[in-house]
Parts: structure tokens; C-alpha cells; sequence
């Protein structure tokens, strides 16, 4: 028997960046130098959904964890862990190490060390600034899907580490490879 019985969760875009915002993928799929080391390690990776794809689709536009913090959204976030939660639970029954969690500092969401405070505003915003990324700021913390993520396995005395493989770029002169001109 082969299995290592080690299973690491990480965030759905380490495994797809073509879930991020335009124009914030900085790979064209799998972040493969940062996920590296784990598959070198013999882990089995779950891959948690992306919470913000699933909830506005792919035409929505960058917002902050203070905007997603919602009653609706946090429900929409338990449901959708759901299914991650009953494979989590049925590992770690068998007694498989649930060693860590990845996920993507800077992320409103899926933010480890870092994520995004602030009111960006949108097409039409509260007090019509023209800079919308005036009020926008990083700070540390995890991001909200994160956090209710971390609340679901604590539920369940399952203690894994957290850990951040890679940062969100955020601004336009980061990027590579993604096309701008689609925002
Ligand atoms: S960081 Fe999280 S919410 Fe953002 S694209 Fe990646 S998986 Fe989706």
C-alpha cells in the first residue's frame, strides 16, 4: 500500500488561477513552483472551491473582505464547505493527517497572513472618488472564507497549520501573462 495518509487542503486557485479576478492570475493554471515542495512530500492535495467564483461569477470585480463580510455570504460559505467537510471529517475518522491549509495571502477570502480591508467602491460608488483603490489596504489577518473554514475543522478538533504558498498581486504592473484589457 502506497498511500502516505497525509492530506494538505489548499485554496481552489493554487490549482486553477483562472479563478482569480481579472487581471490577477500570475500563472496560466496550476501554481506549480509554489506546490512544489507538498507534491515532492507525497501529500494528497484537496482542493477547497472557490468562494467567490461560485458566489458573482466570473465578471465580478475586486472587493474587500469588509464586503463580503455578510450574513449571506458567511451562510453561502458553510454550504458550500459542506462537501469539502464531510471528505475533511471521513479522513480524519480513518486517521489521515490533515496536515495544513494553503491559501493566497492577500485574498479578502482565501488570505493566511494577509488580506484586504477598505471600501473600494464599484462602477457608481458612495462618495464618487475617482481613485477607487484610495481606501483599499492590506493588512494581517486571514480572509473571510478562511476563517469560517478554520471555525468548521475547529468544530471538529481537527487542527491543521495555515499557511500562505503565494500573494495575490495587486496591482496592474505585477502582472504577467494575463490580459488586462479583458477587465
Ligand atoms: S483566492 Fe480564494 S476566492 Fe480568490 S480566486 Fe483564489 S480561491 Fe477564489
Amino acid at each position: 500500500m502506497k498511500r502516505g495518509k497525509t492530506i494538505f487542503i489548499v485554496c481552489h486557485c493554487l490549482l486553477n488561477s483562472n479563478a482569480k479576478v481579472y487581471p490577477l492570475a500570475d500563472t496560466k493554471g496550476v501554481y506549480t513552483d509554489d506546490l512544489a515542495s507538498l507534491l515532492q512530500n507525497g501529500v494528497g492535495l484537496v482542493q477547497l472551491p472557490c468562494p467567490e467564483t461560485c458566489y458573482l461569477g466570473m465578471n465580478r470585480w475586486g472587493m474587500t473582505k469588509e464586503q463580503y463580510d455578510h450574513k449571506a455570504y458567511r451562510d453561502f460559505c458553510k454550504m458550500l464547505l459542506t462537501p469539502t467537510m464531510l471528505q475533511i471529517t471521513a479522513f480524519a475518522k480513518e486517521g489521515y493527517s490533515i496536515s495544513g491549509v494553503a491559501g493566497m495571502d492577500g485574498s479578502p477570502n482565501c488570505g493566511i497572513n494577509t488580506t484586504c480591508i477598505g471600501y473600494c467602491g464599484g462602477a457608481i460608488c458612495a462618495n464618487n472618488e475617482k481613485d477607487l483603490t484610495k481606501d483599499f489596504k492590506t493588512v494581517a489577518g486571514r480572509g473571510l472564507f478562511i476563517e469560517i473554514f478554520a471555525e468548521l475543522l475547529r468544530a471538529e478538533g481537527i487542527a491543521p497549520s495555515f499557511i500562505s504558498l503565494h500573494h495575490e498581486t495587486t496591482t496592474l504592473s505585477d502582472q504577467t501573462g494575463d490580459k488586462i484589457d479583458e477587465i
